[in-house]
């Protein structure tokens, strides 16, 4: 598994990354079919395999459900080998966000992800920007905060997760990381990772499938998708852009996970 540095954080994260929306949350989500949440026998098949695979970055927050609580106790005794990322910002219960980026709401967030998954500190938090935060004056307050957590050494680096090119630009100015959308058929935030290579900083990757939807279109194109089969397309075009450190790819999947692996490493 390649690993490439997070920008300036001093961290090596590996190519692909782990997405646990999947693991904790089975509401309101975009992926085609739905989803189911694993089992826990089955959550402990996937981090096996992202273990075998060479995956070190895993992605949760706690708008994922019990994501994060979940990940306290499938990490438990290889936590050091992991780089945790997760958000502050967004709650999702029974069936609808909230949003809370003051201050005092960063804070508890990010006290309360140490707890539920069982650690001291975590290597990056994301604002999960409701869209609107990243254009709006309190981001920088929001922002603030996550620099007073980074010095009481809560956090390593922190960041955005963002839903716009101007929120995308705007974060680089004060953040280690972004986290934006990129597919053959998203390329708006093209414009972010250019800006933020320029800069030295990190650049996760979410939705490089479409949310799944590029392997409804390979399931679609039948056996043509085996010569240009699009979800190998998709990742390789993520892998591939210059800037991008990770590519965060959700799945409850071992075998879907390898075989992203394999698609990323040009096999
Ligand atoms: P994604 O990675 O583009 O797609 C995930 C979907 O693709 C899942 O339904 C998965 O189903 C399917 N899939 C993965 N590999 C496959 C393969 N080899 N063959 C067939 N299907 C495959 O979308 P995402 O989960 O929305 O985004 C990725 C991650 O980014 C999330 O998990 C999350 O960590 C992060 N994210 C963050 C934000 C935010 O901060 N606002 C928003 C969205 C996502 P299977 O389970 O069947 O493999």
């Amino acid at each position: 598994m390649e690993l490439r540095p997070l920008g300036s954080t001093g961290l090596a994260v590996s190519v692909i990354g782990l997405g646990t929306v999947k693991l904790g949350r089975d509401q309101g989500v975009k992926y085609p079919g739905g989803t189911r949440i694993p089992s826990d026998d089955e959550a402990k098949s996937l981090i096996s395999a992202a273990t075998s695979l060479g995956i070190t970055l895993i992605d949760t927050a706690p708008a994922y459900g019990t994501s994060e609580s979940r990940l306290g106790s499938l990490l438990a005794g290889h936590r050091d080998r992991w780089t945790i990322v997760t958000k502050v910002g967004e709650e999702f219960q029974d069936g609808l966000s909230r949003f809370d980026f003051t201050p005092p709401a960063v804070r508890t967030s990010v006290e309360r992800s140490l707890i539920r998954l069982r650690t001291d500190r975590v290597e990056c938090v994301l604002i999960h920007s409701d869209g609107l935060v990243e254009n709006a004056p309190e981001l920088d307050e929001t922002i603030d905060e996550l620099e007073h957590l980074k010095s009481r050494g809560l956090i390593r680096s922190f960041g955005a997760s963002t839903k716009t090119v101007t929120g995308g630009l705007r974060a680089l100015d004060r953040c280690d990381v972004v986290m934006v959308t990129l597919n053959p058929g998203a390329k708006d935030d093209l414009a972010v990772i250019a800006e933020a290579k320029w800069r030295s900083k990190g650049v996760l990757i979410k939705k490089a499938l479409a949310s799944g939807h590029a392997a409804v279109a390979r399931e679609n194109a039948g056996p043509a998708a085996q010569a240009t089969d699009p979800v190998a397309e998709a990742l390789r075009f993520a892998t591939g852009t210059p800037g991008v450190s990770s590519v965060i790819v959700g799945t409850s999947s071992p075998a879907h996970l390898a075989a992203n692996c394999r698609a990323a490493a040009g096999e």
